[in-house]
């Protein structure tokens, strides 16, 4: 992805635009906040919820593999519906494999994008078998080799399952990010970055899920509800709402 470095100096405290590749709503971008402002934030949503978790269902690493790569351009709740059947019988890269292309079709139909996304997972059951025993691979690099898995997919199934500090910048984080100060970003490389580099250390494996679940129910992309927003007082957004 192309990589813009962010501005500094005097640029730097003006109020920004995200270019709109990376921000479709034309997301404000605030200068990055104090170390203090960040910690305090992030103390909030963990006395909040000590233990965030994602809402995609799975039963192991594997599913949990095929339900992100499904959720490309998806909700969490469509996946969810599509693969509660067949999570309940095909929880292994083999038994994928005998199911075949078109038995998974017929379960993820109503997701978008679904033939590309079969063909990869039936693609990527196959190396699981054929060069990993059936398992799902723990690093990056061996997880990104994989059919229709790329760095956010990655680092997803990184934090979930292996519980590494792994950022994976969606719209929402993105938006959060940006909106509040807390880890700006001029696009999803820059505002991963920006995580790593200035949320402290023992907020790092849940900076994911919190900035997630609070841009999905409260840091709204068209209306955030800034009323009942718990880190109010440490966000930088011009235009908050009552
Ligand atoms: S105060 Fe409003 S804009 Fe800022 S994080 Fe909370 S909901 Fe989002």
């Amino acid at each position: 992805m192309a990589q813009t470095p962010a501005p500094s100096g005097p640029a730097r405290r003006k109020k920004l635009r995200a270019p709109a590749a990376s921000a479709p709503s034309a997301t404000p971008m605030a200068p990055q906040a104090h170390y203090n402002t960040v910690r305090a934030a992030f103390e909030a949503f963990r006395q909040s919820e000590p233990e965030p978790k994602g809402e995609l269902d799975h039963v192991n690493a594997y599913t949990l593999l095929v339900a992100v790569a499904l959720s490309a351009q998806a909700t969490d709740v469509g996946v969810n519906r599509a693969t509660r059947a067949l999570f309940a019988t095909v929880d292994t890269p083999q038994k994928m494999l005998d199911l075949g292309e078109e038995g998974l079709i017929g379960h993820i139909k109503t997701i978008g994008l679904f033939r590309n996304k079969a063909k990869n997972v039936i693609k990527l059951s196959r190396i699981l078998v054929e060069e990993y025993g059936g398992e799902v691979p723990s690093s990056r690099a061996a997880l990104q080799s994989l059919p229709g898995v790329g760095r956010k997919t990655a680092n997803v199934v990184l934090n979930m399952w292996w519980r590494i500090p792994a950022q994976a910048v969606d719209t929402h984080i993105f938006r959060v990010g940006n909106r509040t100060g807390l880890c700006p970003g001029r696009d999803v490389d820059a505002v991963e970055r920006a995580i790593e580099d200035n949320i402290p250390a023992e907020y790092q494996l849940h900076a994911h899920h919190w900035m997630i679940l609070h841009g999905r129910y409260i840091c709204k992309a068209r209306k955030p509800d800034c009323g009942r927003c718990i880190i109010r007082d440490y966000c930088a957004f011009e235009e908050k709402t009552a």
